[in-house]
């Protein structure tokens, strides 16, 4: 059986819908989805950087984000074909560990919890395929790296580009 990664924030889990409106009433500005276009959020506002980690490391940060659209239906039905992990960088966010862990059980409760994987350096995953947003996880990655399409990777190049689901779906022929 092949095997696939998946990264969570911004591929299963739509981080930024929760993250801009809370951005901008708690430092009063008014930033789009349009603003992060090749940049992160750290990235636009490096003033407050810090601040900005502080408030998306707070406990239960990501425990209510929106699931992005298809990827329960389709990884339910490549979890027939295929062994799926579901692959985070959690160490950024320590306190992010439980609100993650009960996000998955209650949005993707076929996937066993001996299938997720919180890491900090993805290189150590073992896996044919790895689909992700950032694609500094794919620089050492042995298998092949998907790109999903985020604002922040818009001017990426070099990897195969997937923009939803439906396109995931299709490439696997599901
Ligand atoms: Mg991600």
């Amino acid at each position: 059986m092949k095997r696939i990664a998946i990264d969570m924030d911004e591929v299963i889990a739509d981080f930024n819908s929760k993250m801009i409106p809370i951005f901008n009433t708690r430092f009063n500005t008014q930033i789009s989805l349009a603003d992060l276009e090749g940049v992160t959020i750290q990235q636009l506002r490096p003033d407050i950087k810090e601040q900005v980690e502080a408030m998306i490391g707070e406990a239960g940060f990501f425990a209510d984000l929106a699931v992005i659209p298809h990827s329960q239906r389709v990884i339910k039905k490549l979890t027939e074909t295929y062994e799926v992990f579901i692959t985070t960088a959690a160490m950024e966010f320590p306190l992010s560990f439980d609100a993650k862990f009960r996000w998955l059980a209650e949005h993707f409760p076929f996937i066993s919890p001996m299938n997720i994987v919180f890491c900090g350096n993805k290189s150590i995953l073992n896996a044919d395929y790895l689909i992700d947003d950032n694609a500094r996880h794919f620089e050492h990655f042995s298998g092949e790296g998907i790109l999903f399409s985020a604002p922040h990777n818009k001017q990426v190049r070099g990897f195969r580009r997937v923009n939803n689901w439906l396109e995931i779906e299709s490439m696997f022929s599901l």
